[in-house]
């Protein structure tokens, strides 16, 4: 086992790692920016090291000072969190060069799902379901149109190399498909440094239904169901939870074991997501996660594991602590994200906290590295916490999450805690009757 692991990441989830290293008696390092020399998770470290200016770009994202970091302090391996430099393949690869090992799968695992079209390819051909589209990249809008006239309107064009749903536009005939391939191209281009796209049959109300995996890179792999994450603002999730409303035992067991045996195959190593939207019964892969995702802590809390212990027991070669008939589902979890953020507009809404208290009581979590008087810094992103509770069954979670949020006090900034306390006056939020177009409607008619 490691004796010192560096946590190449800040907020929650550099707490998140440090919680974890110190159960298992693992000395931590932080790295921070100087914006964040009084944050929480510096404090919380053994050892911290400054790594450079507040922009992230120069900081979290700078390999080299985050190599030095490792060296410097003797640290033998480095958690990344999420983000940042946590799907990075090149720093995958830079670290297994430096004998410093990556918390995370290979690079090759890294670089694969990464491209959404070999990601794709490669999800198809270990047997995952797909969504209906064409073959790799569309070289033309000749080809596109063809395309659609294969599949039938509405298809969506994306980028292969997209993310945080950007270049992705919908094409509802085949007289928007010019603009619709167009322009998903040139946006592709300006975020991504890639023009490639590719084209997808569009499905109408799917669900976003996402299954947790974890491998220990010899063969050995389990799913630990899924989390329904189809409330969404922008493509971004706010509201999760687990097991899903919607998914039944059978289904679960099913495409879980497709999922878990698709990793096994590739001899994945550590947690991974494979996202799916979900419609009618039917499971359609859109890509995979190779990291800890925001929302693990539900899945944590319906298995009674952690997730981030396990990452780092595999990553020094241990076995996992599970297999497949260990994991029992125990009742219902719900997660929802708190981003300093103005409501109706989201806009960032950092500064100083003058008072906050955390809620508490059985079956609450809070994941946060804010505290009385911490300035949120304006340079990063804006979820400053996580509120997580656990019932014996989806209706005490609900009441659990209101009773939570009643306690919660966070004075001085604006935050998105307004937004879920109407949200659980919705009856279709309370019955669990949701899509991934739901919020955003919702949104249209309740914020002006
Ligand atoms: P990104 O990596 O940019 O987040 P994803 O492929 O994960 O892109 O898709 C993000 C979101 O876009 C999905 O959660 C869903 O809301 C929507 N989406 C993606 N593909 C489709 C599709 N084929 N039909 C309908 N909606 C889609």
């Amino acid at each position: 086992m490691f004796d010192k692991i560096l946590i190449a990441n800040r907020g929650e989830i550099a707490l998140r790692v440090i919680r974890a290293c110190r159960e298992m008696g693992i000395q931590t390092v932080a790295v921070h920016s100087t914006a964040d020399a009084d944050a929480m998770h510096v404090r919380m470290a053994d050892e911290s090291v400054c790594i450079g200016p507040p922009s992230g770009t120069d900081s979290y994202l700078s390999i080299p000072a985050i190599v030095s970091a490792c060296e410097i302090t003797g640290a033998q391996a480095i958690h990344p969190g999420y983000g940042f430099l946590s799907e990075n393949a090149n720093f995958a690869q830079i670290l297994e060069d430096h004998q410093i090992t990556f918390i995370g799968p290979s690079a090759q695992h890294i670089r694969t799902m990464g491209d959404k079209i070999t990601a794709k390819d490669t999800a198809k051909a270990l047997g995952i379901p797909v969504v209906p589209g064409s073959d790799g990249g569309v070289p033309d809008l000749a080809s596109a149109k063809a395309i659609g006239k294969e599949f039938g309107y509405p298809v969506i064009v994306k980028a292969t190399a997209g993310g945080g749903g950007r270049g992705m536009k919908l094409a509802r005939t085949a007289a928007e498909m010019e603009t619709a391939f167009t322009t998903a191209r040139t946006e592709a281009k300006a975020a991504f440094g890639n023009d490639e796209v590719y084209i997808e049959k569009y499905l109408e109300k799917p669900r976003h239904i996402e299954i947790q995996v974890f491998g220990d890179g010899k063969g050995n792999a389990v799913h630990l169901a899924e989390r329904d994450c189809s409330l969404q603002r922008r493509h971004q999730k706010v509201f999760e939870e687990a097991p899903g409303p919607s998914i039944s035992p059978e289904e679960r067991a099913r495409i879980g074991k497709i999922c878990a045996d698709a990793v096994a195959e590739i001899d994945y190593i550590g947690a991974g997501t494979v996202e799916f939207l979900y419609e009618e019964g039917e499971f359609y892969f859109i890509e995979m996660n190779t990291r800890l995702q925001v929302e693990h802590p539900v899945t944590e809390a319906i298995f009674g594991v952690d997730l981030v212990r396990e990452q780092i027991r595999v990553a020094a070669g241990l076995p996992m602590s599970f297999n497949q008939d260990d994991l029992k589902i125990n009742g219902h979890a719900i997660e929802i994200r708190i981003n300093a953020e103005k409501l109706p507009n989201f806009s960032p809404s950092p500064g100083r906290i003058s008072q906050y208290h955390a809620p508490g009581g059985l079956g609450v979590r809070i994941d946060s590295a804010i505290y009385d008087g911490y300035s949120i810094p304006p340079y990063y992103d804006s979820l400053i916490g996580k509120l997580i509770v656990h019932g014996r069954d989806r209706p005490e979670a609900l009441a659990r999450l209101e009773r939570a949020l009643s306690e919660l006090i966070i004075d001085g900034i604006d935050t998105t805690v307004p937004l879920f306390n109407a949200l659980l006056g919705e009856a279709d939020v309370l019955s669990g009757d949701y899509n991934i177009h739901w919020l955003e409607k919702w949104l249209e008619a309740h914020l002006d």
